[in-house]
Order: structure tokens, then C-alpha cells, then sequence
């Protein structure tokens, strides 16, 4: 793909035709027209010239390519796994017996797999950038570089780390460090990377500066989850004396490049610290309220909120249209255009990552990401009113087409670029050794202090 300063160059290779176009959801602008593609950009928002290749976009919304701002896709393979341990009764005992039982099972072939399967289920929802958070214990030198090539092969954009923690040994804590500066040493075209580490509850100090020493040193952002649950909290008060943000701020990793997954138990002290530095939030409503941890405090935070999966799928229209309804249970006073801001703002985040002000939005000069929606609007449609009709109307399901980069990667809802269904026959066969092997894995071990 070409990028940068010769795209007036590239002739157009492609036209948008007929649609209805979201050009941005925050302010929503909506229009008819057509969007024409030159290299991996939007060459023009209005007419397609003579001559241009088209495809038919009637009774289609084009929207911008979502983001899901908080990923793990290295629990794809888990949907539908046996467990036969005693019910996890609280948030350390899902960690203990789900997930740090899982991530100890990833190798090599089913980190591949697990990549491949959870980027196409992303791209088929019209989601083209994830930004990930990979753990896999057992398998941390070049896990990075496999995600990566995994999610180059179907064409999805994405910012990856390795969560680094103390939980399995400082060894692996150290080679998550390694893993996260030898990956952004690096260049691809589609993928970034972050310094990824767990949580405040599972990092020593030491482990902690290791992090803040390289993110500093890389230029890059921290991506860690943050009080997700009051165990977090408990713990940096009882080892630290301090509170968790408070702590990240000490270590010097509170800044406009962090992002903080759920900050669900945070004080008024911490919001007004994550709100100066200008961090950006990562709410995850679906996987808050499967693990009934709380509803985060999020109408404080204001503009910086956006919005993640937490590995629960990849699927952004959806959990944008449950991040508005469970903020409208817990009576935060959210209108229907709040979802789409959420959303906007992943897009901002992601387009700062890449040095792409603009991605995120259907506008000449733009990277051409975008998603092509089949939607018969049951009533009129207008800039006004497009809120509601995302809300209560549109589905991730009739997502058509998906352009990352200015190619067309999903076409009439199947990728151009692989066989689904062999990459899902041997996501099937990856799976159950998967699940054999976590059976010889018991709940780990690790408790955080004050628990
Ligand atoms: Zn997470």
C-alpha cells in the first residue's frame, strides 16, 4: 500500500456509489455521496469521476472503520470451553481459574489461530482497527510478530503489547518487557505497538519502572488495566500506600499516549488525575457486567472515554449499542449520540497511534477505512436522528463490505483474502488441544495482597 505525501498522485481505483455516508460520528455528519478510493486513501467524498470502477452501495450506511480500543483476541479459542474447576465466586477467582489457567495453555499454533479467527470476526463486524492486550506465558518471545502476520494476512489494523507481569516469575516478567521493546523497535505497515503490562496488582515495582523506563524510551503509550475490580485498589493501598492511579502516576506512566481499561473503582482524587494526563479510558460494558465488577464512573471522565471488547468478540456496533443501554440503566444522563462519541474517540486514539489525525472519518485524504452497512432505514434518516437509528437499529450482522487501507478486505460479507472456513476448521481442531491441555493446568497460584 502506498501512504504519505505522493497519494495526489494515485488514480482512483474504486467508487463507493449510492450510499448514504457517515462521514463522521462525532459531530455526526451524514450525507449522499459517493466515496471515491486512490491508494489507501479517500481521494473525495461527492462524485465519482467517469471512468472509475463502481459498486453499488444503495441501501447501504458508510460508516468509518470502528475501533475496539481494548482487545484481547488471545481468548478466542475459549468460546464453549468445558470447565470443570468449582465456580469462580468472585473477579481473582475468574483471573485464577479462567484466564491465567488459559493463557499458560497459548503456544505458538493456537496464539496463530486465535489471532486469525478473532481479527476476522472484528473485520466481518466492521470493526478495522483492534487494539490488542496478548498474554501467552509460554510463548512470549516473537508472540507479538505472530499476531501481527496473523492479522496482516486478513487485513486488519492493529496496535499490539504483551501484558507484562510479575504473577508467573520475574523471568517472564522481563520477557514481556523484551517482547513489548523488540516489537516497537519495529515498523509494519498496519500494525503499532504499545508497552502492555496487567494490572497495579500483579507488577512489582521494579517491574513497573521496567515498563515506564521503556514506554518512555519508545515513545509509546501503556496499555493496562486499571481497578477493574477492588482488589486492584486493596492491594496497591495494602503493598504500596498508595492508591492504583496514584501509583501509575509515581511511576510515571500516567500520560496523553495511556490507556487504562475499566477504571470501574477509581476516586475522585484518581478521575481528576486520569482526566488532567489526558489518558484515554477503555470501557468495556459487556465484560463489566459479566464479571460484576461495577459500572465505572464514566460521565466524569468526559471526552476521553472509549470503548473495548475486553475479549469478548470484536464486535463494536454491538457493544456500542449495550455501552448506551447499561448507561442508561445505571441512570447516567447519556443520549444516543454518546455511544458514537465513544466510539469516535477510539478512532482519535487509533489515529494518533498511526500519525493519521483523520482516521475515523469518510473525508478526502483520510485513510480509506471504512465499512459498508446494509441498512433499510424504517423511517427517515438525517445527521439528527442517526443516533437513534444506530441504537435501536442497525446490526452488526449486515455489515456487506470492509475497506482497511483502501482495500476492499471483506466483500458481500466474506474476506478477499483467506479461506474462512479452513481458518475456522483448524481454529476448531487448535481449540481442543487447547482445552486438553487446561485440564493439567490448574488455578494459579498468584493472590494479590490485601485479598
Ligand atoms: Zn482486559
Amino acid at each position: 500500500m502506498n501512504s504519505g505525501s505522493d497519494q495526489n498522485a494515485l488514480p482512483p481505483q474504486l467508487a463507493l456509489c449510492g450510499g448514504t455516508v457517515i462521514t463522521s460520528l462525532d459531530p455526526v455528519r451524514v450525507i449522499t455521496a459517493d466515496v471515491v478510493i486512490a491508494g489507501d486513501r479517500i481521494a473525495e467524498v461527492g462524485h465519482a469521476p467517469p471512468g472509475v470502477p463502481r459498486r453499488d452501495c444503495s441501501l447501504t450506511l458508510l460508516l468509518p472503520g470502528n475501533v475496539c480500543a481494548h482487545h484481547h483476541l488471545y481468548s478466542a479459542l475459549s468460546r464453549g470451553m468445558p470447565y470443570r474447576l468449582e465456580p469462580p465466586a468472585n473477579f481473582l477467582q475468574i483471573l485464577q481459574r479462567v484466564w491465567w489457567r488459559l493463557d499458560r495453555a497459548l503456544d505458538k499454533p493456537s496464539v496463530r489461530l486465535s489471532a486469525l479467527v478473532g481479527g476476522l470476526e472484528a473485520l466481518r463486524a466492521g470493526t478495522t482497527t483492534v487494539i490488542d492486550h496478548h498474554a501467552s506465558p509460554n510463548f512470549i518471545d516473537g508472540s507479538l510478530d505472530v499476531i501481527a502476520g496473523a492479522l496482516e494476512e486478513i487485513g486488519l489494523r492493529s496496535v499490539l503489547c504483551y501484558e507484562v507481569s510479575d504473577r508467573d516469575g520475574l523471568p517472564r516478567a522481563a520477557a514481556g518487557v523484551a517482547e513489548n521493546l523488540r516489537f516497537l523497535a519495529g515498523r509494519r505497515p498496519l500494525t503499532r505497538g504499545m508497552m502492555g503490562a496487567h494490572a497495579s496488582f500483579t507488577l512489582s515495582d521494579d517491574t513497573l519502572a521496567a515498563c515506564a523506563q521503556g514506554a518512555a524510551a519508545a515513545g509509546a503509550g501503556l496499555h493496562i488495566h486499571v481497578a477493574e475490580d477492588r482488589a486492584d485498589q486493596d492491594d496497591a493501598v495494602a503493598r504500596h500506600g498508595m492508591r492504583v492511579v496514584e501509583r501509575l502516576g509515581t511511576a510515571g506512566v500516567l500520560t496523553a499516549n495511556a490507556l487504562l481499561a475499566h477504571c470501574v473503582h477509581v476516586s475522585d482524587f484518581e478521575v481528576a488525575d486520569i482526566t488532567a494526563c489526558g489518558a484515554t479510558v477503555a470501557h468495556n460494558p459487556r465484560s463489566n457486567m459479566n464479571n460484576r465488577v461495577g459500572y465505572p464512573p464514566l460521565a466524569r471522565f468526559g471526552q476521553r472515554v472509549a470503548l473495548g471488547t475486553d475479549g469478548i468478540g470484536g464486535d463494536m456496533i454491538t457493544e456500542s449499542q449495550l455501552a448506551y443501554f447499561r448507561a442508561a440503566e445505571a441512570g447516567a444522563a447519556t443520549g444516543p449520540t454518546w455511544p458514537l462519541e465513544r466510539l469516535a474517540q477510539g478512532a482519535r486514539l487509533a489515529g494518533r497511534i498511526f500519525g493519521e489525525p483523520l482516521l475515523g472519518s469518510i473525508a478526502a485524504g483520510a485513510p480509506a477505512d471504512l465499512t459498508v452497512l446494509s441498512y433499510d432505514a424504517p423511517a427517515p434518516l438525517s445527521a439528527a436522528n442517526l443516533p437513534g437509528h444506530w441504537v435501536f437499529g442497525v446490526a452488526a450482522g449486515r455489515v456487506r463490505d470492509v475497506m482497511v487501507a483502501g482495500e476492499l478486505i471483506i466483500a458481500d460479507g466474506r474476506s478477499t483474502r483467506v479461506d474462512e472456513s479452513k481458518i475456522a476448521e483448524a481454529a476448531a481442531r487448535e481449540a481442543a488441544l487447547l482445552w486438553a491441555r487446561l485440564d493439567d493446568i490448574p488455578a494459579h497460584p498468584f493472590t494479590p495482597k490485601g485479598w
